[in-house]
């Protein structure tokens, strides 16, 4: 089933009686070529790209629960390419440009908006951090542009510019980032991977690993075994506690991040607003509310739910950027698990376990990675190699000393 402005038209006109489920209900088969674990968005994308790129069908993605019930439902939807370091920043342009293709690509409106995404600085030094970041995006074939105090206060005239301890000095645009709606791109990877032949099993949580001689052949699942050539982690904040079943410790902690949706409001915010000076990103959705976010909690959680003092702290981030957003009231709050990499960088790789894959380390950025992620796990899966913009993203950087340090902030997972 295909949708098209003729297709929405001839429904309209025969009671729309021809639409059909997105997705098949398949039983699990005894054997796949590749079983993928996880149908967040990396899992479907991964699934879809191996379909479609690679020819390779005979997969099945399994999901504990049900499709995008994990991060990919609970993201606060922006996606950009504004990293600085070889090691993401050609990564996350690719995605970006699978982005600018991807509604066309899998036939699905993924509500895709190139909005503009505007990091805030409020020190020289800030500033001088966002020019070398500028410079390193625009060698990388990504778009930036370095605006002064004037030039924000033309997009966004209501920030708090007289504020004496957080002055907005300027900031770094990128006009092609913005947000995407998080669960159609799940909805869309699903999709176009189950029509190509992909068995898509919900509520089929992995219990364990069938691991011979050094070799994994399959996995444990609470709808039964299912022997695979090969076996793809896909599991984001749970990829510790599954990867524990295979008898690996991952360089890995989880924390809890919370988003916000206000009220519906008029029009305020046409891009997307990141507060330099503190931890707050905030853009407005199609329906008015005020989307906005900020660290993540300190302690290590698998719950999906946050606490008081980060909401605290998130509104008074919000409170000092657009003292304006104290006048509305909030709406809506829930938590996703974050999966944080000592380095801030995610792991594309093989695992010591011949026939195990890792996709991991996406902190809270990697909804904007979905596409690329996708992409590059399905390489390495289908030829054995690495995707090059995915090359330096290996599980032993850590013992290596080759830390992808994008922050800064060395060896502390709730710091990145
Ligand atoms: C509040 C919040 C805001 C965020 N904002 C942004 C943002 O603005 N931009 C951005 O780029 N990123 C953002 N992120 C991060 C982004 O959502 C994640 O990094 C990304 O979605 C992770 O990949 P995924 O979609 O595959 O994860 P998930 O959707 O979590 O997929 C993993 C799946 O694995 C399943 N699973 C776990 N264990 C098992 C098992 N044993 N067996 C079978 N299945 C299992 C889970 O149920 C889950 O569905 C945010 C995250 C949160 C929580």
């Amino acid at each position: 089933m295909s949708f098209s402005a003729f297709r929405i038209l001839a429904e309209a006109l025969t009671g729309h009686g021809g639409w059909k489920p997105m997705w098949r209900e398949p039983e699990p088969q005894a054997r796949y070529d590749i079983v993928i674990i996880g149908g967040g968005g990396h899992g479907l994308a991964t699934a879809y790209y191996l379909a479609k790129e690679h020819g390779l069908t005979n997969i099945a993605v399994v999901e504990k629960g049900w499709l995008g019930s994990g991060n990919i439902g609970r993201n606060t939807t922006i996606i950009r390419s504004n990293y600085m370091l070889p090691g993401n920043e050609p990564f996350y342009e690719l995605s970006m440009r699978l982005w600018e293709g991807l509604e066309q690509d899998f036939n699905y409106n993924a509500m895709v908006s190139q909005r503009g995404v505007l990091n805030l600085c409020h020190s020289d030094a800030q500033r001088d951090a966002y020019v070398r970041r500028g410079n390193a995006m625009i060698m990388a074939g990504a778009d930036a542009e370095l605006l002064d105090t004037d030039g924000v206060r033309a997009m966004y005239p209501f920030l708090d510019f007289a504020n004496a301890r957080f002055p907005v000095k300027g900031g770094l645009l990128q006009r092609r980032g913005g947000t995407a709606r998080h669960d159609a791109v799940a909805w869309g990877y699903a999709r176009g991977a189950d029509m190509r032949g992909v068995d898509i099993l919900q509520n089929c949580e992995v219990t364990g690993f069938l691991i011979e001689d050094g070799q994994c052949n399959g996995v444990e699942t609470t709808r039964g075994t299912i022997r695979a050539g090969k076996v793809a982690s896909c599991a984001a904040g749970s990829s510790s506690r599954v990867l524990e079943k295979a008898g690996l410790r991952l360089p890995i902690e989880s924390h809890v991040l919370q988003a916000f949706v206000s009220e519906g409001l008029k029009p305020v915010i046409d891009g997307v607003i990141t507060f330099g000076a503190g931890h707050f990103y905030i853009s407005q959705s199609d329906k008015g509310g005020l989307v906005f976010g900020g660290d993540i909690d300190g302690y290590n959680s698998y719950a999906q739910r946050g606490n008081l003092p980060v909401i605290e702290d998130v509104c008074e981030g919000g409170m000092a950027l657009m003292p304006a957003i104290g006048r509305a009231r909030l709406l809506r709050a829930w938590g996703g698990v974050m999966d944080m990499s000592m380095d801030g960088s995610p792991i594309i790789d093989r695992t010591p376990v011949n026939n195990l894959f890792i996709n991991a380390g996406w902190c809270y950025g990697g909804f904007k990675a979905t596409p690329a992620s996708g992409w590059c796990y399905a390489h390495l899966l289908a030829t054995g190699k690495p995707h090059p913009v995915a090359a330096q993203m290996r599980l032993d950087r850590f013992e290596r000393g080759l830390a992808i340090d994008e922050k800064g902030a060395g060896p502390q997972p709730n710091l990145h």
